[in-house]
């Protein structure tokens, strides 16, 4: 990863391999007047040993840190954030719509009721909270401080401005140097397309447009010059690039929906079943609704798709 010259001398990446399948992600180290991190890996001893010894290449450790900035509240970016604080006394912080990510609430019956609602079969539901509960052992409940959209946060000679990009989660944010360097976290990855993933906003508990929520943060950074330091693989440089690309995947599949849906009304199970049964087979079924209903949500903003409820769950149709 190779970073612009002025930011080599205090930006360092770090890389913290995981159990997930999303592979190796990346914390960053930045040290300056203050030892600040972007993210810090899941909670666990390996993570911990892993990230000690990163450190220690840098010529630091745990207990050095003073504070860790997070773009969102997934396991393998925040997980190991609480523990960190007790070691080191970082100070942590984070946006409050991660708060149930973070460990702070609890929506489950949330879930529950919109797996009834659209009548997903119990086999599913049982297999996506069983990944739920095992997700759990990698992440250490947490109250970060408070973060706003347009906030600035500083470790010194660096200060970075938070942008709320909501969509992966809804309160996913990137730290943007202002100097054609942000970081990511999420929102922009190279070589995976990121899920907008069916979430709750914890004040009104009403379910978030997930997908054009993170499509609109998508057109955001698309705009932006300069280079994005994410949270997994690559550094991008073409920004405007990869986010086109992302955007043009997710039209693409859009219209998949739309043709699916002329045939006959269908079920958020059925359109996934069909389209995505292999993921579906691989486990993958919780990556699938949301994705399948990211694009029923558009369908029905922009009106080529309707919902109605039956008393056999909610059908989709074309109006
Ligand atoms: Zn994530
Ligand atoms: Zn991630």
């Amino acid at each position: 990863m190779l970073l612009p010259s002025w930011a080599r001398e205090y930006i360092y990446p770090l890389r913290i391999p995981t159990p997930f399948a999303v592979g190796d992600v990346f914390s960053y180290l930045i040290k300056d007047e203050k030892n600040v991190l972007i993210d810090c890996g899941y909670y666990s001893k390996k993570a911990e040993e892993d990230l000690d010894k990163l450190l220690k290449e840098e010529g630091l450790i745990l207990a050095d840190l003073d504070e860790i900035w997070l773009t969102h509240g997934h396991p393998d970016h925040f997980g190991q954030a609480a523990h960190l604080g007790n070691l080191s006394g970082a100070v942590i912080y984070g946006h409050p719509k991660e708060q149930d990510n973070f460990g702070g609430g609890d929506n489950q019956e949330l879930f529950r009721t919109f797996f009834e609602e659209h009548q997903i079969p119990k086999t599913f539901v049982n297999q996506m909270i069983e990944q739920l509960d095992w997700l759990q052992q990698f992440s250490e409940p947490l109250r970060p401080k408070p973060i706003q959209e347009g906030e600035e946060l500083s470790s010194g000679s660096l200060s970075v401005v938070v942008k709320h990009t909501p969509g992966h989660a809804p309160g996913h944010v990137v730290f943007d140097t202002q100097k054609g360097l942000i970081f990511g976290g999420d929102l922009l990855l190279e070589h995976i397309s990121t899920n907008a993933l069916i979430n709750f906003d914890p004040d009104t508990e009403q379910r978030n447009k997930s997908l054009l929520q993170y499509r609109n943060s998508l057109k955001w950074i698309s705009g932006q010059k300069g280079v994005v330091l994410p949270g997994h693989g690559n550094l991008i440089k073409d920004i405007g690039g990869v986010a086109n690309h992302h955007l043009t995947e997710h039209e693409n599949r859009y219209q998949k929906i739309q043709m699916l849906l002329e045939k006959r009304p269908m079920r958020l199970m059925e359109i996934a079943q069909r389209l995505f049964a292999e993921a579906i087979e691989k486990g993958a079924t919780f990556l699938v609704l949301s994705e399948v209903m990211g694009y029923l949500d558009w369908g029905i903003q922009e009106g080529t798709m309707t919902s109605e409820v039956t008393s056999n769950g909610i059908i989709f149709k074309m109006p």
